[in-house]
């Protein structure tokens, strides 16, 4: 068996795997990363050198490239019904908003809608020699691991959390006994805080700037984290005023028609009988103007409709913004907590509602990424990637100094003997 990459090496993004084994060609992913102007694509590979390929879940830097695979008769497809339901969303508003520097059309999307396989957790296919088995990964709905068993065994973690949370139980019982592992690194540096905490904290933070008249926004991705804060203040009891806005209804509606993918799905289910959901300006209007939560994408603050209720509520010291997530660099989220400025109509302007981040997660910190390596036999080889250099680095140099793997930082296009 052996493995190359073709992307995603030491970078968050284009996430990319070939698996070969002796009769076999599996290609793990195939996603873009996201930039300005242009979004960056991974090596090129054609659909007819290949036999399989599988998708991990939805998130574009997994799934953004897949429809040029679809191209010249294509090729096999393996995803959750989940994970095309919702690259089927995301690629549609990706084609949108960057279409002009994408090579495929919406005609590809389709295609991949109409001739995906669909898998569940636990199931294992046969592609020539090899078998492909699917686990749950716990990252969003739908989310998958592939173990691929051949004359070798290999893991590919996708991106992965073995945490509970509001809506997922969290990847269970991951394989120990492989040849090979490769894992993504993305939070290799970064300890978690404990999700108890998190939630608590930011619950009490929402309920006081209620209690004094504010509207509290809360820019949220729109697959599974915008989802998880109702779940959150449903649990906590705060039912009133809560908006749901933009992308996150229309994900919210495919969640609650998918049971299966859903672990929390009861919570969510409440949730969504209290939520207001967004779906015209009046709407839109009175819950800026209404004291309340408004959980909206984007989460970098970059569009959707959380840059509306951003110039409407920026200026109020009795209301907040509250980011859920780490925020990139060069986002005008990372820039409103380090500089407390935004840009509303072309004009740089102070915040004076109150900024707060809560690190929220869907994929696995340090520990538990180093836990599940340390489960594994000394002398297993694995490949860090999925992260920026320094966290790729370190989590093979744990691998390596303190467990004994095999650990390396894979470059580009070499191909690794397993
Ligand atoms: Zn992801």
């Amino acid at each position: 068996m052996r493995v190359s990459f073709l992307g995603g090496i030491g970078e968050v993004g284009r996430a990319a795997v070939l698996v070969e084994t002796r009769d076999a060609r599996i290609l793990l992913d195939y996603g873009v990363k996201p930039s300005e102007p242009e979004p960056l694509f991974p090596g090129h590979i054609s659909p007819k050198d290949l036999d399989a390929v599988v998708i991990t879940h939805a998130h574009l830097d997994h799934s953004g490239a897949a429809p040029l695979l679809m191209l010249n008769g294509g090729v096999k497809v393996y995803a959750t019904d989940m994970t095309f339901k919702l690259s089927d969303i995301l690629l549609r508003d990706f084609l949108k908003l960057s279409g002009y520097y994408i090579p495929y059309e919406v005609l590809e999307v389709e295609e991949l809608l109409r001739r995906g396989i669909r898998v569940n957790y636990g199931d294992t296919v046969k592609v020539k020699d090899a078998e492909i088995t699917f686990l749950d990964a716990g990252h969003i709905p739908g989310s998958i691991q592939v173990l691929v068993n051949a004359d070798k065994t290999l893991l590919y973690t996708g991106d992965y959390s073995t945490r509970k949370t509001r809506l997922l139980s969290g990847a269970k019982n991951m394989p120990r006994d492989v040849d090979a592992v490769v894992t993504e690194a993305t939070y290799a540096l970064t300890e978690h805080p404990r999700r108890m905490d998190l939630e608590r904290d930011f619950v009490n933070d929402v309920i006081e700037l209620i209690d004094l008249g504010g509207r509290v926004l809360v820019p949220a991705f729109a697959v599974a984290r915008s989802q998880e804060m109702m779940c959150i203040l449903e649990a906590y009891g705060v039912r009133e005023s809560v908006y749901l806005d933009g992308m996150a209804v229309k994900i919210l509606d495919l969640f609650l028609e998918s049971k299966e993918f859903v672990q929390g799905y009861q919570l969510l289910y409440s949730a969504s009988k209290h939520v207001m959901r967004v779906n015209d300006r009046k709407k839109r209007k009175r819950a800026a103007e209404s004291p309340g939560v408004i959980i909206s994408p984007a989460g970098m603050l970059k569009g959707g409709p959380a840059a509306y209720y951003l110039e409407r509520i920026f200026d109020d010291p009795y209301s907040g913004i509250f980011l859920v997530s780490f925020q990139v660099p060069g986002t005008p989220g990372a820039r409103l907590l380090e500089e407390g400025k935004i840009t509303v109509r072309g004009e740089d302007v102070e915040v004076k509602a109150r900024v707060k981040q809560f690190l929220f997660s869907a994929h696995s910190g340090r520990s538990e990424l180093r836990s599940y390596l340390g489960s594994l036999s000394p002398g297993t080889k694995v490949f860090t990637i999925h992260g920026e250099p320094e966290a790729c680095r370190d989590l093979a140099d744990y691998a390596r100094n303190e467990l004994s793997l095999d650990a390396v930082l894979p470059e580009k296009h070499h191909k690794y003997e397993i």
